[in-house]
Order: C-alpha cells, then sequence, then structure tokens
C-alpha cells in the first residue's frame, strides 16, 4: 500500500497484528476500483448501505445541489425543506401511523433514542421503575452503550464492558412451544420493570445472519400488546428492500411503536438514522409540560446534504424497479442457496430478499477467504462461520452469479482440503 495509516485507528482491529486494509481509490455502481486499479464487484455493499450501488448519478445531483445551497444548519430553532420533506414522506411509506420522526446521524444514536423514547414514554405517565429491556439472543443494535446493552450478552462486547453497561433482560428468541412458554412467563413476571422489547425484524444481521420466520416475528408483537410492553422494531439493517419489502416487518403485518432506521436511508452516501414513533407514543410526549418533551438533540440532527440524500434515495425507490430488482436476486439466491446447502461443511445456507447466508460447521479465518475472494475480483468479509453476500439491491445479474460462483467455488475448495 503507497498510503500512511499511520495516525489512522481502524475500526474492531487489533492494530499490531492484522494485516494492512485495502486502499480503495473510487467507486462506481457496484463496483470498488481498488488502488492498483483492479475493479473488483462488492458483495457486502460497504455493510449493507449502498442500495443503489455508489456513485448514482440522482444521489450524486441531490447532494451536489444541496451543498451549494446550504451544506448545514442547526434544527434547533431552526428548520428547512430537505428535512421537512424527508420526513413527511418518510411518515407515508413506514408502516401503519409510525409518522413520528426524530432525526440523527447514526444507527446507533437512532438505537439510544428509541431506547431514551421507550423509557421517558413510561416516564412522562409516571413510571419510573419501567427502565429495561427485553432483547434477544444474537442482537445487534450498535456500539454506543445503550445499544450495546441491547445487545448478545455472550457473543457481543458484553463480557468486555461488564460493569459498564446496563443490566437489561436477555431472553431467547422463542420458535418451540416450550420457547414461548418460557419468554411468556418472564414477561408475565418482569413486565413491571420492562419498558419495552427490541428486535432486529426477521434477520439478526450483524451476528451473523440469523433467521427468524414472520408468524415469530408476529408473535413478539401480540404478546408485547398482551403485555402492555413497546416493540421496538430496529429495522437499520433490514429498511428499505433489504428483506425484499420495503421494511422487514410488513412481512409480518404488524406496526411496532417505534421503529429505527439508518444506513441506506440516505442511499449509502452519508451518515443518517432516524427513529419513528406511533401518535399513541408520541402523545405521551405531547403535552404542556415542557419536561415531557424528549431529551435528545444531536449536532448535526437532521443535516440538509444527508437529508436530500434520503430524499433522492426515496425518489429511487420511486423511480427504478427496486423491489423487482431484489426479488430477481432473491430468485439467483434461492438456486445457489439449494446448491450450497448440498456440499459437505455447510450446516446452513439460507435467504430472504438480497441478503444470502451460508453458515459453515467450523469457523472461518478471515484473511485468507478474502484473498479467496479478491483473487477473483470480489469483495466479500465472513461474520465468524458464516459467508454472506448484501449486495446493492440494483447489482446487475452477471455480477450477483460472479459472487455465487465464487462462493461455490470456495466452499467446493473446502472440500478438496479436507
Ligand atoms: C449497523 C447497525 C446498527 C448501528 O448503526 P451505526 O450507524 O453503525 O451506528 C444498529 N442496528 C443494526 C441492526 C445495524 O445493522
Amino acid at each position: 500500500m503507497s498510503l500512511s495509516i499511520e495516525h489512522l485507528w481502524l475500526p474492531y482491529n487489533q492494530m499490531k497484528t492484522s494485516p494492512p486494509p485495502i486502499e480503495v481509490s473510487a467507486t462506481e455502481a457496484s463496483h470498488l476500483i481498488l488502488a492498483d486499479g483492479r475493479r473488483v464487484i462488492d458483495g457486502i455493499a460497504s455493510w449493507w448501505t449502498a442500495c443503489h450501488g455508489y456513485n448514482h448519478p440522482h444521489l450524486v445531483a441531490a447532494i451536489m445541489s444541496q451543498v451549494q445551497t446550504m451544506p448545514h444548519v442547526m434544527l434547533g430553532g431552526l428548520v428547512h425543506e430537505p428535512a421537512a420533506m424527508l420526513t413527511q414522506r418518510l411518515a407515508e411509506i413506514l408502516p401503519g401511523d409510525l409518522s413520528k420522526i426524530f432525526l440523527c446521524d447514526s444507527g446507533s444514536v437512532a438505537v439510544e433514542i428509541a431506547l431514551k423514547m421507550a423509557t421517558q414514554y413510561w416516564i412522562n405517565q409516571g413510571r419510573r421503575d419501567r427502565t429495561r429491556f427485553v432483547c434477544f439472543r444474537y442482537a445487534y443494535h450498535g456500539d454506543t452503550a445503550g445499544a450495546m446493552s441491547v445487545c448478545d450478552p455472550d457473543d457481543s462486547m458484553h463480557a468486555h464492558f461488564k460493569g459498564f453497561l446496563l443490566e437489561q433482560y436477555p431472553a431467547l428468541l422463542p420458535a418451540t412451544p416450550d420457547e414461548w412458554n418460557q419468554y411468556e412467563n418472564f414477561l408475565a413476571t418482569h413486565r413491571e420493570h420492562i419498558a419495552g422489547v427490541i428486535i432486529e425484524p426477521l434477520v439478526q444481521m450483524a451476528a451473523g445472519m440469523k433467521f427468524h420466520e414472520p408468524h415469530q416475528l408476529k408473535q413478539i408483537h401480540e404478546s408485547c400488546r398482551r403485555h402492555g410492553l413497546l416493540l421496538i422494531a430496529d429495522e437499520i439493517a433490514t429498511g428499505f428492500g433489504r428483506t425484499g419489502t420495503m421494511f422487514a416487518v410488513e412481512q409480518a403485518d404488524i406496526v411496532p411503536d417505534i421503529m429505527c432506521i439508518g444506513k441506506a436511508l440516505a442511499g449509502g452516501c452519508v451518515s443518517l438514522a432516524a427513529t419513528a414513533a406511533t401518535g399513541q407514543v408520541y402523545r405521551q410526549f405531547h403535552s404542556e409540560s415542557a419536561e415531557h418533551a424528549l431529551m435528545h438533540g444531536p449536532t448535526f440532527m437532521g443535516n440538509p446534504l444527508a437529508c436530500a440524500a434520503a430524499n433522492a434515495s426515496l425518489d429511487l425507490f420511486r423511480s427504478e424497479p427496486r423491489l423487482q430488482q431484489v426479488a430477481a436476486i432473491e430468485q439467483q439466491f434461492a438456486t445457489a442457496a439449494d446448491h450450497f446447502q448440498s456440499l459437505p461443511h455447510v450446516v446452513r445456507s439460507q435467504f430472504r430478499g438480497a441478503l444470502l447466508a451460508v453458515e459453515l460447521d467450523q469457523s472461518l479465518d478471515p484473511q485468507p477467504m478474502q484473498d479467496f475472494f479478491l483473487a477473483r475480483n470480489i469483495w466479500l468479509r465472513p461474520i465468524h462461520n458464516v459467508i454472506y453476500c448484501c449486495p446493492s439491491l440494483n447489482m446487475c445479474p452477471a455480477d450477483v452469479q460472479s459472487i455465487l460462483t465464487a462462493i461455490g467455488d470456495f466452499l467446493e475448495s473446502r472440500i478438496a482440503e479436507r
């Protein structure tokens, strides 16, 4: 690498021992252009953000135009069209009456806001004892303190930060009748201390692509209703078409009380996230009392550049056949997943929308795997023992096929190894 990264501290990275990262000099459609001139197909869309591919001309034009008019103003006491228009449009496409939208700058912060919103929802009703959350094994909700506290207690940074994190109620995401009984009993026992339940609908992506069924999600929603608990859906990963519908909760036909969105919200160009609440939640804040106001306010809240990008991204979901493209990718994934499932070492090969995950019976050494794919001009990174692909939603079928062929070759090469 020609770059000096002496002063660049990288994420989740042992700086002393990790091999140097790969230098990217440009992006184009679903491709990364590496500093050495190679063009690589991006199979993970930069942590599933680049839903329209990179540098989409409509997104670029919207950002360019906004940067010349007004790159940023504070949202305290001031307001502007990009934010007003975006929240109006989100209210129209979000499920049910999730129509009161609080903007912020990253997914983790959107989760923090959701947790504060749910807690204050109870405080505003005089309930100061409902401060805990039920979260699920394998959950990932972000890297800030509140968000970390609702991540998987064993398989995340929990153990690392023991003593620092809030205590929550981690639960198994129930599947069998026994597990449902346990879950229900748990809620019945503790509900007076619980503010709500937080879940990544249909797929827990960051923990290694753990899928559950729409009927499970629906039952979790029903059980929240029965016990009088708020349901927070973290759609930061699943929102904006990834699982085949605009939002994953649509497949369970539910409307959560609070929803977090982020990642692909601004088309993968700029950091933007939001926490949406239903009218019922909002009403507990909407009063004569200043104390009832939601106590949060990020400095770059509603950044006009980010809102302009998000408005342009929503245009593209209307003007280009994004969800049909997802359905076409899903077809390709279905055929490949069938084939992968028949190969040795494959425990499970699953897909939903534009997301494919192949779970192996052994941990993967990330470096050789990354090198294997890079040698085929493909960018993929495993999570533990899971190879996954979540391309931009408009990746062309030939590029999708190249990724699938390479995954097949990789799996076959492991057979030959043994
Ligand atoms: C990425 C992610 C987050 C955190 O978002 P950041 O923008 O990285 O803070 C939270 N929840 C889910 C489901 C995510 O995928």
